[in-house]
């Protein structure tokens, strides 16, 4: 799950991480009462939307001589012109596609004096089960191009987290970054800050370009991106409260309340699968036929007809599904119940496009009877190959 810039800031305040005055604001009104409890006279206008490179970004509304979604305002009365720019338009980034994200939140910060700019982060090394610092003394751009183009100015440091944060990684930070005297006691501490953090609330990844060193000796955060581990956030109701249903995909918001695992993809073959395995095998298949897979849906081990009506119509949701591929195999649920639970869906949802089905498993020919005695114009696959086949067939035929 991911959290917008001032939220994660606001975490990190608690774990003594030095962050600039800032408020959040939802209209221009806010934006304005923001400025005004800050000391001023330089303010920063920030878009908070879910993806990076904002600051380069482009507004869709506006024309392409505007400024993008991090403006520096010198002025209370700059600050509401900006607001007014930004709040309701869409801001289109390197990280957010074409169609860009509808600002709706802003957040409102001190104007910094910065004298440089560096990385830091935090990920999850699955490799080596431990956590990874990565640093870099080139801050505020995309450390993807640093990586590509330089990438001995990137340092990794890892932590075992059964030893915990050790004074040697925090001078480890410090000397990468190539910090002397005050500074370089500011990094060793910010490190073991942003680590005890990010260990507390079971982060997934943490993000901070820029950190920046001020021009009066200080190192702050500027920006910062975090994600979490969502097979953690049952213990963590003060994060899982910040989550921003806005700023994510709206089927796959619908998949998480039905506790299907779904993913949109690009091709137009929309899938139902149980097991993640299988699910993967079967998007293989579809490819191997010259077809590309609308998705990934794992309805997981108890299909029940209501999981499977909900995953037919969050399938359907998508316009680019021109036909569906389902794929079970019936281990504790036998072949016939989730039949059943199939036909049920499909005479709801009114199903529009072919749609294929394969099952196997615990009373398979019950199964396949209950989907031909049906009256629904759905096929039988005989096997996986021959399903994936048949499905490619159908919607070659309908196009
Ligand atoms: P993004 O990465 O989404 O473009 P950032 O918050 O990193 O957004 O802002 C882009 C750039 O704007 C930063 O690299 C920094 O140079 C400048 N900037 C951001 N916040 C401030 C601030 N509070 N004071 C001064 N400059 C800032
Ligand atoms: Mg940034």
């Amino acid at each position: 799950m991911n959290i917008h810039e001032y939220q994660a800031k606001e975490l990190l305040a608690d774990f003594g991480v030095g962050i600039p005055a800032g408020h959040a604001a939802l209209t221009v009104e806010e934006a304005v009462e923001a400025a005004k409890k800050l000391p001023g006279p330089l303010y920063v206008v920030k878009a908070q939307i879910h993806a990076g490179g904002r600051g380069k970004g482009k507004f869709k509304e506006l024309g392409p001589d505007a400024k993008g979604g991090v403006r520096l305002a010198k002025s209370i009365d700059e600050v509401r012109a900006d607001a007014q720019d930004m709040l309701g338009n869409t801001l289109v980034t390197v990280q957010t596609g074409d169609e860009g994200k509808q600002v709706n939140r802003l957040y409102v910060t001190d104007g910094v004096d910065i004298a440089e700019e560096y990385y830091l982060a935090l990920l999850v090394d699955r490799a080596s089960g431990q956590v990874a610092m990565v640093v870099s003394t080139e801050g505020g751009m995309d450390i993807e191009d640093v990586a590509h183009s330089t990438p001995e100015k990137i340092t990794t440091i890892t932590i075992d987290p059964a030893q915990g944060f050790m004074p040697h990684h925090g001078r480890a930070v410090a000397f990468a970054l190539k910090l002397d005297g005050d500074l370089n006691k500011q990094a060793q501490k910010l490190a073991k800050q942003l680590y005890e953090a990010f260990m507390a609330l079971d982060g997934e990844m943490l993000e901070i370009n820029p950190l920046v060193e001020t021009k009066d000796g200080k190192l702050l955060v500027l920006d910062t991106k975090m994600s979490f581990d969502g097979n953690a956030l049952y213990r963590h109701p003060k994060v899982e409260e910040l989550r921003d249903e806005t700023e994510e995909d709206p089927a796959e918001v619908e998949a998480s309340k039905h506790d299907l695992a779904y993913i949109k993809l690009d091709g137009n073959i929309g899938c139902m699968v149980n097991g993640a395995g299988l699910a993967m095998a079967t998007m293989d298949i579809i490819k191997l036929n010259g077809a590309f897979p609308a998705n990934f849906l794992d309805v997981g081990g108890g299909a029940t007809t209501e999981k499977v009506t909900a995953a037919f119509k969050i399938i359907l949701s998508d316009p680019a599904v021109e036909g569906i591929l389902v794929n079970i195999f019936g281990g504790i649920m036998k072949c016939d119940i989730i039949a059943d639970g199939i036909v049920a869906a499909a005479k709801e949802v009114n199903l529009s496009v072919p749609l294929v089905v394969r099952l196997e498993g615990t009373n398979v020919e019950k199964g396949k009877e209950i989907l031909e005695n049906s009256g629904l114009p759905i096929v039988s696959g005989d096997n996986l190959g021959d399903a994936a086949e048949k499905i490619v067939a159908q919607v070659k035929k309908a196009a």
